[in-house]
């Protein structure tokens, strides 16, 4: 991912917030192979206990994809509030996650 120049941001189950990842950073605390598929952290966001998921697009401007899996943790997606920006804009079309609805799986 490092070497591909992918980008990654956290969006947040609980609060929607969209975060940027660091790709030097994440790569030093879990190793140059480690995945970040299914992988939660604790949201960033002052005063929010959330956890995120993860999301990457393989070029700037590129369509995101959910770095989440797991089926029980895909079906907790449908509860998520929408993802907003800073300031608490709404996240364009083209940057939110396209989350499932839970009647398609
Ligand atoms: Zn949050």
């Amino acid at each position: 991912m490092q070497r591909l120049q992918i980008q990654v941001r956290t969006q947040c189950r609980r609060c929607g917030a969209l975060m940027r990842a660091d790709l030097d950073e994440l790569v030093a605390r879990y190793g140059g192979n480690a995945s970040l598929i299914d992988r939660q952290e604790q949201c960033r966001m002052v005063a929010c206990d959330g956890a995120t998921f993860y999301l990457a697009a393989r070029r700037y401007g590129g369509p995101w994809r959910i770095l989440v899996d797991d089926a029980a943790l895909r079906d907790g997606l449908s509860l998520c509030p929408p993802a907003h920006l800073a300031h608490g804009r709404p996240a364009p079309v083209a940057n939110a996650a396209d989350l499932p609805s839970p009647q398609r799986r």
